[in-house]
């Protein structure tokens, strides 16, 4: 599908843990990003300052929905399962390992 124009969803809702210009820590979900205008359109779009993690980024009806409104609830109910998946990862992998090495 072409990106909404204006819609903005994604450099909002999810997470974005690498740098971006205005944001050296990466930003928050939830987050505006300093450089989606308030017409919500990226100021940096065509810029070679644009992060790779946003030029990577395509529009999808999955992620997109049907609406700007639609976008931010999938794309929310998306990044709260990555970051279980996360804290999830992090709880058990060390355990894994642990009994992976006790056992060797
Ligand atoms: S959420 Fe999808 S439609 Fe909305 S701005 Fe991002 S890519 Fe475009
Ligand atoms: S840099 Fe542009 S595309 Fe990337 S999150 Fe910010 S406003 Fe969106």
């Amino acid at each position: 599908m072409e990106c909404r124009i204006g819609c903005g969803a994604c450099c909002i809702a999810p997470s974005i843990s690498t740098c971006i210009p205005g944001m050296p820590e990466g930003k928050p979900a939830g987050v505006r990003c300093v450089n989606l205008t308030s017409d919500n359109r990226c100021q940096l779009f065509g810029k070679s300052e644009r992060p790779a993690v946003c030029l990577a980024f395509r529009a999808q009806e999955d992620t997109c929905g049907r609406s700007s409104q639609e976008a931010l609830q999938l794309i929310t109910k998306l990044e709260r399962a990555t970051a279980l998946a996360v804290k999830h990862e992090k709880r058990i992998m060390p355990l894994l390992y642990s009994l992976k090495s006790s056992s060797a």
